[in-house]
């Protein structure tokens, strides 16, 4: 399918989207041609769709981007979740000798010195894995959501994705924070325990901090850069990373 053809596919599903609830979202995406793969951090949006996937039985892949320095919590979430649902998540794991570069480079913590460090290792613990997690797939699910920051405000229920050619899904573009926490508290969906401790968005250890009362949701996420727009690369465009990540990436190929 050409890049426009797929552009008039992405329209036509987000207008679909629209109208339908979350299970009826979801059966839709896996009623489409080709492999589906719904990416989680493990994030309370997140586990509203892994609960929808596995209670309703659709054949989306869940993955998730075991990076290597995720907090306990999150860890371990990712069993009780499988557990809970009878699901399987498979985990995507960098490469040793990508970290061992970039701690060559820049030292193992190294992101906080620099917006180009940071993007470095985002590179090589989230996006290099990521790749792998998409490999083949026609349909990528996340959990991006309109109010999670000014940067997501305009988020699709479906959009075409030029960079990993295919149609990504948002299938909760348009839920607040207050109807996911209601539906969680509805359905007793596991959680991560972490949100109740001023943590409502939960990425790598080092790069996350619980917000103040007020912050925006994602305030807490590499809250040493002074850019509203931060971003670890999984939703925005190759073309907006820095050089360097092209760097490492060259190095460790
Ligand atoms: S969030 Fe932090 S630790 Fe995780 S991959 Fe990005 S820079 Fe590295």
């Amino acid at each position: 399918m050409t890049p426009s053809e797929q552009q008039t596919r992405a329209a036509r599903l987000d207008a679909d989207l629209a109208a339908l609830d979350l299970s009826e979202r979801l059966a839709l995406v896996a009623d489409l041609e080709g492999r589906a793969v719904f990416t989680t951090s493990l994030g309370i949006e997140d586990q509203v769709i892994t609960a929808a996937i596995g209670t309703d039985r659709l054949p989306i892949e869940i993955a998730t981007l075991e990076t290597g320095r995720l907090f306990q919590e999150t860890v371990d979430l990712i069993a009780e979740t499988e557990e809970r649902f009878g699901i399987a998540i498979k985990r995507y794991r960098p490469r040793q000798d990508d970290i061992d570069a970039f701690a060559a480079r820049y030292g193992l913590n190294g992101f906080y010195e620099s917006v180009e460090a940071r993007h470095a290792c985002c590179h090589v613990r989230k996006l290099i894995p990521l790749a792998s997690a998409l490999d083949g797939a026609a349909i990528w699910v996340t959990g991006l959501r309109r109010g999670q920051s000014g940067n997501r405000a305009a988020t699709p229920f479906a959009e075409y994705d030029a960079e990993r050619n295919l149609i990504k899904v948002n299938p909760l573009a348009d839920w607040s924070i207050e109807v996911i926490n209601a539906y969680v508290a509805a359905e007793a969906i596991p959680v991560n325990p972490m949100h109740k401790r001023g943590y409502p968005s939960i990425g790598c250890e080092p790069c996350t901090r619980a917000i103040k009362p007020g912050e925006p949701e994602r305030a807490g996420r590499w809250w040493w850069e002074n850019d509203e727009k931060r971003e670890c690369g999984l939703h925005v465009p190759e073309a907006a990373a820095t050089p360097m990540e092209t760097t490492v990436e060259a190095t460790t190929a």
